[in-house]
Formats: C-alpha cells, structure tokens, sequence
C-alpha cells in the first residue's frame, strides 16, 4: 500500500464520481466537492467525507486530484477566482497536487507556475478511456511532472487505472492527449468518409469494414467505433450514436490541439479541415458520439 492514505477529489461528474468510487473501493480516505452538492450523497454514503469548499476538501490531505470542465475552472480552484483564495494558497507544501481535466498544456503549465513559487508539486494526469474505462478502472493516465513525483502519485493512479504513463515535464501529459485526440478525430472523419464513399458506391458495409480492417487503412474506428450505423452490433452507431465520447468533447480536444499548435507555430492542416467538420456537426449534434460525424456525409444516418 502507498504512503498516501487520504485524498481530496475536486470534479465529481462523469468521470469524477466513478475514478473517485475507485478510489474509495482501493482503501484511500477521501474528501470530496463538487459545485453540484446532488452528486456528493451518494459518495458520502459510500465513505467519503463532503467538503464544503475545495479549501475545506484539500486540508491535511497527501493529494488533490481534481477533474473539472476546462482551463478556467482549473484555474479557479488552484489560483482562486475573484480576490478568493484558491487551493495554492491553502494545501500543506507536501501535498501533491494532480489536474486530470483535459486542459490547454499552457494552463497547467501556469498552474505549476504558481505552485512551484509557493513551493508545492502541481501534475497534469489528463486521461484517456471515458466513462466507461472511468467505471471499470481501466483509464490510461498520461503525466506531465518529475520522475519522484511520477513514482509518488503512481499508486494513486493505479486505483483508477490501468496503464500509467509518464509523459515528461509539467504540459507534457495534457500535449500527448490531445495529440492522440487530434489523431482520433482526424481518423474518425477519415473512416467516415471511406466508409461513405464504399457504401454510396454499392458496397455492404460490413463486407468494406472487413477488408479495411485487414488492410492498410486499419484502425480503431473502424474496429471499435465504426462510424457506419450497419457494421457492429454494440458500438454507438448501432445504437443511434449514444454512449460513446460525445462530438463537443472531441470538439473541445480539437480545438485545444489547435490552441497548442498556435501557440508553437505548428502547423496542423489535416485538424483543421476535421475541427471545422465537428465545429459544424457539434452545433446540432455535440451530444451524440463522435462518431456521428457520419452524418455529414450521410444525413440519413441521424435522421
Ligand atoms: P462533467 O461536466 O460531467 O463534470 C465536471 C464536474 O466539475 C461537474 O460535476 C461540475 O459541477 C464540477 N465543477 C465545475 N466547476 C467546479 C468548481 N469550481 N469546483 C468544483 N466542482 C466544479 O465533465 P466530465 O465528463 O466528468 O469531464 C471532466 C474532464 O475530463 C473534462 O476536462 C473532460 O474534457 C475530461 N474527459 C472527459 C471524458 C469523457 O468521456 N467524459 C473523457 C476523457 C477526459
């Protein structure tokens, strides 16, 4: 068992409330909050203690982990919002500190700014694997901080996940997720489009994925999240593209690369033609998987 034995969990939705059951299933001590108290009865009756603010939640504990919306709320609850105190100024210099939102690399960066001036270690940990890895505690967890630190928080990590990597330096873990983002929502698209023009041109869809899934043009959505509503039997588009990683989430990740690349002069041309897509489909479907972006070439599939 870790040396760390209590937690403060910070974020308690979709992702939050399932990693921090895990947490609790493991034997770690907890304080939760969250800004939406109806999430927090649930978690109380299964051990944890409610904290009425993130300052009450990170007293005297070895970590903070915290799973937010985006940057701004981040920001909020570590740097503190309107002339309040934030948990910066607030946690014990030995309590680590562990982002697990999907933020801009520069916000976290910030973020460690600010705790390294006052002293305390701040981790981004962004992860992949959704809901459904959230509740199953098969996350892969993807850290940005020093290798001690890394170690320290590790056993933390495991509770909720599967495979932990270490990224590099404080950013490193939020530039590597929306690297593999950007790639996923460039390969959906392009899946979506293949499978459109196979299918347009005659083809069974299911005959076309096979052969895709056995050539060159192999990959995850095709294999797991075909975009195609006639292919697989348990995938979102066989279910009306519910469940799944919903379009304005991949749209918030694209839209992050982007950030990233401009803020380094990188050029991204190929994220950009797939963000446009989603920036388009979102307005009407951001609640639906993202691999609803299939409507866009077939509007039939959604309606
Ligand atoms: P969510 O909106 O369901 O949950 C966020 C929670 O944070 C809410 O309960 C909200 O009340 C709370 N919150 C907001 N501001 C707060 C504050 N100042 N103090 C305390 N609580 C506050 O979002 P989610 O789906 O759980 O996602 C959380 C993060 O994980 C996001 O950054 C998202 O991009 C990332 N993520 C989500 C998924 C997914 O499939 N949902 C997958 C990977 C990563």
């Amino acid at each position: 068992m870790s040396a760390i034995k209590k937690i403060a969990f910070i974020g308690l939705g979709n992702m939050g409330k399932p990693m921090a059951e895990n947490l609790i299933k493991n034997g770690f001590a907890l304080n939760v909050f969250d800004l939406n108290t109806a999430v927090l009865d649930d978690l109380a009756k299964q051990g944890a203690t409610v904290a009425t603010s993130p300052i009450e939640a990170g007293k005297d504990v070895d970590v903070v982990i915290t799973m937010l919306p985006a940057g701004q709320h981040v920001k909020d609850v570590y740097l503190g919002k309107d002339g309040q105190a934030g948990l910066l100024d607030s946690v014990g210099k030995n309590t680590l500190l562990v982002d697990s939102s999907t933020i801009a690399a520069s916000d976290a960066r910030e973020v460690a700014k600010a705790a390294t001036a006052k002293g305390i270690t701040f981790m981004d940990a962004p992860v992949s694997g959704g809901t459904a890895g959230a509740a199953a505690g098969t996350l892969s967890f993807i850290v940005g901080g020093s290798a001690e630190k890394f170690e320290q928080v590790k056993p933390v990590l495991e509770a909720m996940g599967k495979n932990i990597f270490h990224a590099g330096d404080v950013g490193a873990g939020q530039v590597a997720k929306i690297c593999n983002n950007m790639l996923l929502g460039v390969i959906m698209t392009g899946t979506a489009e293949a499978m459109n023009l196979g299918a347009k041109n005659g083809l069974d869809p299911k005959v076309l994925s096979n052969i895709l899934s056995c050539s060159t043009g192999r990959n995850w959505a095709l294999e797991v999240c075909n975009p195609h509503p006639n292919v697989g039997d348990d995938m979102p588009s066989s279910r009306g593209y519910t469940g799944g990683f919903m379009s304005k989430l991949m749209l918030k990740d694209m839209n992050l690369a982007k950030q990233t690349a401009n803020d380094t002069g990188v050029v991204t041309p190929m994220a950009d033609q797939a963000t446009a897509l989603y920036t388009q489909h979102s307005e009407a479907h951001g609640d639906k998987d993202f691999s609803s972006i299939m409507a866009h070439y077939d509007a039939e599939v959604l309606s």
